[in-house]
């Protein structure tokens, strides 16, 4: 039988698991839960999704039309592993409710990491995941640059990377964040989080980050320098690079965030999603024996199909993380 996912929180990130989920042959959604009656609720019910609600909101959903299965704890009662997906800082207050039930559980980028004892990549560490009870897949930026640093350690031996990332201010459908006319530098104080981030997974990585906010809703953009161990050429890297599952190699006159979401468009992809690291061609060079590059990173998509492999492992669905990688690519459309 399947094993029986639960989504707790549906919003930019927990929707799109939900639907990645839903295409996989051995993994099924028993439900996604919904604080308020708004369009994403009315989505999820057109989807055919189970919808369950903390206990005390049940009645105000009835009478707005819909059919509750239950409340959060029904939900998460009949699910093998529940994927958090509620706001950052939200999620650690689920922790109890899912140690009591005895429910696997995955939580996001925005939790610290200490909240569970494994951060998790697809191709870094997905062997620490195996069968594990509680896993943290790292934030949108930390597994950009994970799906780079890995395979240029593996080959190279990564000396030291050095990162600046400009982030999207929010989300396509958020109306409340910014700026609308500023770059902030946030931090202000160096270096960022997202490089110690990349340690929870890569501990021996030598990488400090500096970032800032920028007035785009689109994607982040990482702008790289990695200094590496062994020499090599910019070809060399970008024939590295294409051979990843999770990589796409932009090019094609692409030389915007904007242009690679309207490609995303152009393929028809569902939300325009665009899953893989977009590294811009280009931009690869070595100069004087450093490399260098430019990638985009799709913030409300690239870590959903970690998500799918996430549960793969901790349920011991598949042991090899390359055949756990394909399957989700295939049945997702990633790499297309
Ligand atoms: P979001 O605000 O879009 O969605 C969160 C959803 O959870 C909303 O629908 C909200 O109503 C619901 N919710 C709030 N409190 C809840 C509760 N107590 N129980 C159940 N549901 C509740 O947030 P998001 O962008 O999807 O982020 C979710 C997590 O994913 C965060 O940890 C975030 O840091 C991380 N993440 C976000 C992005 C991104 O760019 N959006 C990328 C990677 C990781």
């Amino acid at each position: 039988s399947k094993v029986k996912v639960a989504i707790n929180g549906y919003g930019t990130i927990g929707k799109r698991v939900a639907d990645a989920v839903a295409l996989q042959d051995d993994m099924e959604i028993i439900g996604i839960s919904k604080t308020r009656p708004n369009f994403e609720a009315k989505t999820a019910a057109m989807k055919g999704y189970d919808i369950y609600t903390p206990a005390d909101k049940i009645d105000s959903f009835k009478k707005d039309g819909y059919t509750i299965a239950g409340s959060v704890e029904d939900m998460i009662k009949a699910a093998d592993i529940v994927v958090d997906c509620t706001p950052g800082k939200v999620g650690v207050s689920n922790k109890a409710l899912y140690e009591k039930e005895g429910v696997k559980a995955i939580w996001q980028g925005g939790e610290s990491k200490d909240i569970a004892p494994i951060s998790f990549n697809s191709e870094a560490n997905y062997a620490d995941a195996l069968g594990a009870d509680y896993v943290r897949v790292v934030s949108c930026n930390t597994t950009g640059l994970c799906r780079v640093i890995y395979p240029l350690d593996q080959k190279y031996g990564v000396e030291k990377v050095r990162v600046t990332i400009v982030r999207r201010g929010g989300d396509p459908g958020d109306i409340k964040s910014g700026p609308i006319d500023a770059l902030v530098l946030d931090p202000i104080k160096l270096p960022s989080h997202h490089g110690p981030d990349v340690k929870t997974i890569m501990p021996h990585i030598n990488i400090t980050s500096a970032a800032m906010k920028a007035p785009t809703s689109f994607m982040h953009l990482h702008v790289l320098n990695i200094q590496l161990k062994n020499e090599c050429t910019a070809d060399e890297v970008k024939n590295l690079f294409a051979t990843r599952p999770r990589i796409q190699m932009i090019a094609d006159g692409i030389s915007a965030t904007a242009q690679i979401i309207e490609y995303g468009r152009d393929l028809g992809r569902p939300r325009n999603d665009m899953w893989e690291n977009c590294v811009f061609k280009e931009s690869v060079s070595v100069d004087d024996g450093e490399l260098y590059f430019f990638q985009a990173i799709h913030q409300e998509s690239d870590v959903i199909p970690e998500n799918v492999d996430a549960i793969r492992a901790m349920m011991s669905l598949e042991k090899d993380n390359l055949k756990s990688i394909e399957k989700t690519n295939k049945s997702m459309g990633i790499g297309i």
